[in-house]
């Protein structure tokens, strides 16, 4: 009981998300499954990522990677790759996933403050996407990628905007209309306005250099990249040399 009070308040993590996604991992690869989307955006958050940081011969921390989605691709771009992330299924799944795929991401189980602790200022790109809306202080999470990040090095995240149409399209759409995802997957309440998210990225020391809006046109069946910030958005940020 100790123990369990202990871990809740060390650790920035919420067990039932991380059981949420535990249920889900042997679908990560599953291109039809509740991971299509991030199938399907993976495309367009890598080339943004490559174009703005050059991914060749980089040295890379993905933060709450998951399945290694894009850590994979990541690495297909050239570079040295660390996948983290609090959910033993999801990495092992990621690991297992390396035998098909060929490429050499090391995944680890640790969280991203920890790894700050060990070892600070040795990525050149952090990337954390999709993952600060399910997570109890996501500020905290922000200060933990700007501390892993070297000096003049990129830190990229994405994650949905707390605005009316992200309620219709991520909540009402996605979970209750299209039956794309599991109901309960988004907790409105949790979504995080790109204001926000560039206060915390500047109260940790990162300036903001770009933003993305990542919109899906549910007649086309397409995500596109864009200016349309209210839903799903990308930002850019980096650390002063
Ligand atoms: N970043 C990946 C996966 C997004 S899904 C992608 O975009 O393709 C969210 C992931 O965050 C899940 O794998 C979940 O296990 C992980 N996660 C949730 N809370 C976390 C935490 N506190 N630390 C690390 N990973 C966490």
């Amino acid at each position: 009981m100790a123990t369990e009070t202990k871990t809740a308040q060390t650790v920035n993590a919420d067990e039932i998300e991380l059981k949420k996604f535990g249920e889900l991992a042997h679908k990560w690869w599953d291109k039809n499954s509740e991971f299509k989307p991030l199938h399907e955006i993976n495309p367009l958050r890598l080339a943004y990522i490559d174009s703005m940081a050059g991914l060749e011969n980089k040295r890379v921390l993905d933060v709450g990677c998951g399945g290694g989605i894009l850590s994979e691709s990541m690495f297909f771009k050239g570079a040295d790759v660390t996948g983290i992330d609090l959910g033993e299924k999801a990495l092992n799944v990621a690991r297992l996933h390396q035998y098909e795929s060929g490429s050499k991401v090391d995944y680890r189980l640790v969280s991203v403050e920890q790894l700050a602790d060990e070892q600070p200022a040795s990525f050149d790109v952090v990337t954390c996407m999709e993952m600060l809306e399910h997570v109890p202080d996501p500020e905290a999470i922000v200060r933990a990628c700007a501390r892993l990040v070297k000096p003049g090095g990129a830190v990229f995240f994405s994650t949905i905007n707390r605005s009316p149409k992200a309620y219709l399209f991520a909540v009402i759409g996605a979970e209750y209309v299209l039956n794309m995802l599991p109901k309960g997957t988004h907790d409105y309440a949790k979504f995080i306005k790109p204001s926000e998210l560039s206060t915390w990225a500047r109260n940790a020391g990162l300036d903001v250099s770009g933003l993305r809006g990542m919109s899906y046109n549910p007649i086309t069946q397409h995500y596109s990249l864009g200016h349309d910030v209210s839903v799903n958005y990308l930002m850019h940020t980096h650390l002063s040399e």
